[in-house]
């Protein structure tokens, strides 16, 4: 089966380009994190550079993304002086445009953002590419997507609609399943990703309703803290599987927030969510976490 990598640009202390109170960090996470969603759901062979806000040198990026998947989404949001605007996909100097004009056509007919170019670029001897995700990356077909400029007002209030945001990760997430030989189901993305607060409120309804006639948990509504010395790993559902494993984490490191308490196999596993509101599970074995 085909792989594909998905690499949120910047991170951590590299903010990227910032504009009207925006970091293209925070936008190209919200991004990747809603396009792998989308393809573990289509069953792509999927991982990402990063999970959260974390910073990555371009070494640790690299290994990450050379020769590990067939293809590399590297998502970005463009910045220049406020007069540009408009998607570019860029590819490497050995690959054929075709794919990234693709991806390019799809994102410009399902949101309507102009056509700004595809193209490659490369060191001055011309036999290396500019751009490291390109140079350093081997076998693998690592496409750059700039969804648009940040400081360009137009651009900036595109993206921030969600509904406008999921429709240009969508597209790309189609054009990706047609290269792979996916089967793509389209999702509806007119509705809104709810903010933490809404998700809180509803889930913490829903306990109510399960536990009118019992004491409510102590757990509910408090921090998780990982105890655990080495990586401690959350799932993207509740398993113990390995293909479900979302991510790492590392001693002292918290979800802000626990839903509520399952049963997985035969041990029990939180459901906890993050400040963006994604939903993940962590074991709740008092060995390795603390509720607080
Ligand atoms: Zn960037």
């Amino acid at each position: 089966m085909k792989r594909l990598i998905i690499d949120p640009g910047h991170g951590g202390t590299d903010p990227g380009a910032t504009a009207f109170g925006q970091k293209e960090k925070d936008w190209t996470l919200k991004m990747s994190l809603y396009q792998y969603k989308r393809f573990k759901e289509l069953g792509v062979n999927v991982e990402m550079t990063r999970y959260e806000d974390s910073t990555l040198n371009p070494v640790a990026r690299i290994s990450r993304v050379k020769n590990r998947a067939d293809i590399c989404i590297s998502n970005h949001f463009n910045a220049f002086n406020g007069s540009a605007r408009g998607l570019e996909v860029i590819h490497s100097i050995h690959a054929s445009p075709r794919f990234s004009q693709i991806v390019a056509d799809n994102l410009v007919r399902q949101t309507g953002l102009p056509f700004r170019r595809v193209f490659s670029r490369s060191l001055p001897n011309k036999k290396h590419d500019y751009y490291f995700m390109h140079r350093l990356t081997g076998s693998t077909q690592t496409l750059i997507i700039e969804y648009g400029f940040i400081d360009h007002p137009l651009d900036n209030q595109y993206f921030k609609h969600d509904s406008q945001f999921l429709r240009a990760a969508e597209a790309v997430i189609e054009s990706v399943c047609i290269e792979l030989g996916v089967t793509y189901l389209a999702k509806q993305v007119t509705t809104q990703v709810p903010s933490l607060q809404v998700v809180q409120k509803k889930t913490l309804r829903n306990e109510d309703k399960k536990e009118s006639d019992s004491k409510r948990n102590s757990y509910v509504g408090k921090i998780l803290q990982s105890v655990h010395k080495g990586q401690l790993r959350f799932y993207s559902r509740p398993s113990w599987k390995d293909e479900d494993v979302f991510g790492y984490m590392t001693e002292g490191q918290v979800f802000p927030l626990i839903n509520k308490k399952v049963r997985v196999g035969k041990g029990d596993q939180y459901q906890v969510q993050n400040r963006r509101g994604e939903v993940y599970y962590v074991t709740a074995h008092p060995e390795f976490v603390l509720v607080k």
